[in-house]
């Protein structure tokens, strides 16, 4: 039996959020099955890393295809949801014989996933159990059921092996360990489905923990992830802390989740010493009428003697906000905002708009609390009877300006001529490599950059024609396209239809940047327009809103300081090409805005 698992991750135009990829359910699954005998190492492997971040839609088909697997297991999260349909159909095509499961948060009843997907079988709940007893099915040579849920009794955490320690996850140089040390949540926030996933609070052997940490320390790990939602919880939090400070020999810094409310000063010592670099904190609101719609409480004394202490130990903090709330109007989000800055946690706080999970109490009252919605992940609230959508942009850029964040950073593109393997630049002035582009949509990357020629109607018009085949192979491509002229400005209309061809308006990064203040309204297919002449930059800046607009620094360039202080364009520049004093004024400039100074090969605008 050969068992293949896919987990795709969150995209991003400069693949930032990779490294969090972790496929920790597949680690999980395959440590238990093999415990019990019914797996072995050599029956199953994850898809190859590289295909599985950096490959377009067509290279992870082609890639899950050519493993020639019985079995492929998708792991399915908001964030991957629509893409993993897609790629799951598409493979099934490929491979007739093989049987297609998955499971994961999205997998939840009265979602459309249960009548209608591409998959044979539906792991609900808990995976390890309901995966055991898929695996005894496909042994036994038995059909698959529909659905495979977790019984009743939950797993026995103490029967459970932990992935890295079993050897199913690799503990990496300088990478992430993510691990739990309990299941379960004590709370039932209206929004959130992990408490009624996990309804009682079950932990594992602490030996685990501290062998973990222990064995990562040796490994040089660089960062550990502790999974628990509320990491605070229990009357041994200070005995658990001990614990990891000794088991942490090498101090590698540790990511929590916690309640503010729980840190007294001694709490905050004892996290210092196991190295307690990071705390998430949920606040959403300090509005006690939205707070209680959402079954949540919040100590404004307790939370803010923890914010000091934790502060005084130099541990950070993240501060979540939850933006839409039921009774939660503009002024109410402005004054929870104002709250966060006086505690001075305004810089690191997290805001994201109210999310209708499946399976949630939340989706089920949406429509009592006045909620409209996106309908595909990540499933936003997007107006209610407490605030407007315009409210909700204005809350936005009000988080921007008062903690001098940017909420969603804006698309980027880069000029790398491939990424792990796949092609992620192609300069369009070439007609033979848009042709190239529509013959090998497996060979691409999901995030490309085009450079075209926009004095040129003829490779415009190609590019426009291949969009359509690209967006049948790739609809999931993130796509920025650099327009170039050294003459005129690109119009309205040339923009609207290189960006029309390309859109993919449901696409969950497009839909993750709706409450965007900014002027161009594309994401997934964004748009940029490059020049040598600064003169004609300076003038888009001010005319073409529907553009970022790019200057081209040379080597024999000369440009005016103060008008790139005052104006900040995005640069790209050849750091090789540059004298260094001009590239120390330039990083200088940029000190602030280091993801506008782009660099590009040498002579690529020639
Ligand atoms: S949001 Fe956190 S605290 Fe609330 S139920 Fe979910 S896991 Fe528990």
């Amino acid at each position: 039996m050969r068992i293949l698992f896919v987990q795709l991750p969150l995209q991003g135009p400069n693949w930032e959020d990779v490294a969090a990829n972790v496929p920790l359910a597949a680690g999980y699954l395959t440590a238990y099955a093999e415990s019990l005998g019914l797996l072995d190492r050599s029956e199953w492997k994850i898809l190859d890393e590289d295909a599985m971040n950096y490959g377009s839609d067509s290279a992870v088909v082609a890639r899950i295809a050519s493993e020639e697997p019985d079995l492929v297991c998708f792991s399915l999260y908001a964030w991957n949801l629509e893409r993993s349909l897609h790629v799951a159909a598409k493979a099934r095509e490929l491979l007739p014989r093989a049987r297609f499961i998955a499971g994961g948060p999205e997998v939840v009843d009265g979602m459309p996933i249960l009548s209608r997907s591409p998959f044979h079988a539906l792991v609900k709940g808990e995976g390890e159990l309901p995966f055991a007893a898929l695996l005894q099915d496909v042994r036994q040579h038995k059909p698959l059921s529909r659905i495979y849920a977790a019984p009743e009794t939950l797993i026995d955490l103490s029967t459970l092996p932990n992935p890295y320690l079993a050897g199913t996850l690799p503990m990496k140089r300088d990478g992430t360990i993510h691990f739990e040390t309990m299941r379960g949540c004590p709370f039932r926030c209206a929004y959130c489905y992990y408490g009624k996933n996990y309804p009682v609070l079950r932990r594992f052997p602490q030996e685990q923990m501290t062998s973990i940490i222990n064995a990562a320390s040796q490994a040089g790990c660089g960062e550990i992830y502790i999974m628990d939602p509320s990491f605070q919880f229990g009357s041994d939090l200070a005995q658990r802390l001990k614990l990891i400070a000794q088991a942490n020999t090498s101090g590698i810094p540790i990511h929590t989740e916690m309640r503010l409310e729980s840190v007294t000063p001694e709490i905050g010592e004892l996290m210092k010493a196991a190295h307690i670099a990071e705390a998430e904190v949920g606040l959403q609101s300090i509005n006690q009428k939205a707070l209680e719609a959402i079954n949540r409480s919040f100590d404004k004394e307790a939370f803010s003697r923890g914010a000091e202490v934790l502060q005084q130990q130099r541990i950070l903090i993240k501060t979540g906000l939850i933006l839409g709330l039921p009774f939660d109007g503009y002024e109410q989000v402005i004054e929870t905002f104002d709250f966060l800055g006086m505690q001075g946690l305004g810089q690191e706080a997290e805001l994201y708009p109210l999310s209708f999970l499946p399976g949630t109490d939340a989706r089920e009252r949406a429509d009592e609390w006045g909620m409209a919605r996106m309908e595909l992940p990540p499933y936003w609230v997007t107006s209610n009877d407490w605030i407007s959508g315009d409210d909700m942009i204005d809350a936005v850029a009000a988080f921007e300006e008062s903690f001098d964040v940017e909420w969603a950073e804006p698309p980027a593109p880069h000029f790398l001529r491939e990424k792990e393997g796949f092609c992620s630049f192609v300069d369009t002035r070439k007609i033979e490599n848009i042709d190239w582009m529509r013959l090998n949509p497996q060979r691409l990357s999901n995030s490309i950059t085009l450079l075209a020629d926009a004095d040129d109607p003829e490779s415009l018009s190609r590019l426009v024609r291949v969009a359509r085949d690209l967006k049948r192979d790739n609809p999931y491509t993130l796509y920025q396209i650099v327009l170039l002229s050294d003459t005129r400005i690109p119009s309205e209309k040339l923009i609207a239809r290189i960006q029309d061809a390309f859109v993919y308006p449901d696409h969950y990064y497009e839909l993750t940047h709706y409450f965007s203040p900014d002027p161009q309204e594309g994401y997934q297919t964004r748009m940029f327009f490059a020049t040598r002449n600064f003169a004609l930059a300076y003038r888009a800046m001010e005319e073409a809103l529907d553009l970022e607009t790019m200057v081209i620094l040379s080597g024999k360039t000369g440009y005016n300081a103060e008008r790139l202080v005052e104006l900040l364009p995005y640069v790209i520049f050849d750091r090789e090409g540059i004298p260094f004093d001009r590239l120390y004024e330039l990083l200088t400039i940029y000190a602030d805005y280091p993801s506008m100074l782009i660099e590009a090969p040498p002579n690529l605008f020639d």
